[in-house]
């Protein structure tokens, strides 16, 4: 076998393709692999499909493709454009290697997108010696080719949050499948918009806005209002780790009001943050020796305890009877930042109960936003909140790529 045959194997080459010649240089590190076919081939007619279509002309063309060992490999070809014998006209034709308008093989763009799940596009595009602009090009067609298949025809609970895109005051919002574990959405902002905007993807992928059953979210007024124009039929149920931060951020603020006159509330704000088992020795201590000064802060922090023990409760009915003394506990403890607290809750009352039907949570798209807020922090930021947008699909979403293998 000569090494043009085995090429042409190695590269799954098929008639009339060949490999016709092979240039080595170890100077360069470089393997020119050039590509033909015999002379009256004949081709695919890329209009009607007939297969008597004839080379017209051809123009030279060379992608990139795997490196071979240290070397860069170039596949080049002189690509016809074919007359077919059914009248179709003079059409360029597709090759089998490379996608049409991409300069990167299929192999060297599926060896990308592996790549990009794992490390940095800029890291990827060092090890390959392409600009990285181009590596985001091939991962954005990719998405957005495997995202125009969706079937989310079956989609019934969905949970929405934000996470920083940059910084600044720069957002995307995420709307996941919560039966599926999957992101379906992702764009951005975080105003009612993006919710019309996750409506109108989810209809382009045949799912029906009517067939959203659930929804869980944080109590911004935005995607409340976003779900009751778009999600007529959801019962929405506001996210309990929101909920507790509402009541952590209110005790946070009692201590720092208290701390401006009594000095042993001092470096003590991350201990109100935790729960008592949480503490360390020191922590603990710490929080004994304050016990006996009746301090707004500990009235505050039991408040806010108490209402973890709501959370626990079985049914929805003694919830809302624990609910009711909670907030008039609350409501009557003479710290305005806990009242404010309360009232904010109250004004979401059947939300936070709807915890006790759907026992939702965006647990799982807090989870998700760590890892893709470590990769962000791994590529040192992206160029763009589309590169942005894309890398969240790439970790996110289950998207099947259309890829060789
Ligand atoms: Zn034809």
């Amino acid at each position: 076998m000569d090494q043009e045959t085995l090429f042409t194997l190695a590269l799954g080459l098929t008639s009339p393709w060949e490999v016709r010649n092979i240039r080595f240089s170890s100077e360069d590190r470089r393997l020119d692999i050039f590509v033909g076919f015999p002379r009256g081939s004949l081709f695919t007619c890329p209009v009607c499909g007939s297969k008597g279509a004839k080379a017209w002309d051809t123009a030279e063309k060379s992608w990139r493709h795997l490196n071979f060992f240290q070397h860069e490999a170039w596949i080049t070809a002189s690509v016809p454009r074919v007359k077919c014998d059914q009248g179709c006209g003079v059409k360029k034709i597709e090759v089998p290697w490379a996608r049409s308008g991409s300069g990167f093989t299929l192999l060297f763009e599926a060896m990308i997108m592996i790549m990009a799940r794992e490390m940095p596009v800029a890291q990827v595009a060092e090890i390959m010696d392409v600009h990285d602009t181009r590596l985001w090009r091939t991962l954005h067609h990719y998405v957005d080719e495997a995202r125009s298949h969706l079937d989310l025809s079956e989609v019934k609970r969905v949970g929405m949050d934000e996470t920083a895109s940059r910084r600044g005051h720069h957002y995307i919002s995420l709307f996941f499948d919560m039966d599926e574990s999957q992101l379906l959405f992702a764009t951005q902002g975080k105003d009612k918009e993006t919710v019309d905007a996750f409506a109108k993807d989810l209809t382009a992928h045949k799912g029906r806005p009517k067939s959203v059953l659930q929804v869980c979210c944080d109590m911004s007024p935005a995607f409340i209002s976003g779900v009751k124009a778009q999600f007529p039929d959801a019962e929405i149920t506001f996210d309990r780790f929101h909920i507790m931060k509402i009541v952590n951020d209110a005790v946070d603020q009692v201590r720092r009001e208290e701390a401006t006159t009594q000095p042993l509330l001092a470096k003590t704000r991350y201990i109100w943050l935790k729960n008592p088992g949480n503490l360390t020795a020191k922590q603990q201590s710490t929080m004994n020796s304050l016990k006996n000064h009746k301090l707004k802060t500990a009235r505050a922090y039991q408040i806010r305890l108490t209402l973890q023990d709501f959370f626990r409760l079985p049914t929805r009915q003694e919830g809302e009877a624990f609910l009711k003394r909670w907030y008039f506990w609350a409501t009557h403890s003479r710290l305005p930042p806990i009242v404010a607290a309360a009232k904010t809750i109250k004004n979401h009352w059947d939300g936070v109960l709807n915890w006790f039907d759907s026992r939702l949570t965006t647990g799982l798209v807090e989870g998700f936003n760590s890892l893709l807020q470590a990769a962000k922090a791994r590529a040192r930021g992206y160029r763009s909140t589309a590169n942005f947008i894309t890398m969240a699909y790439l970790i996110g979403s289950q998207l099947n790529f259309s890829l060789p293998t």
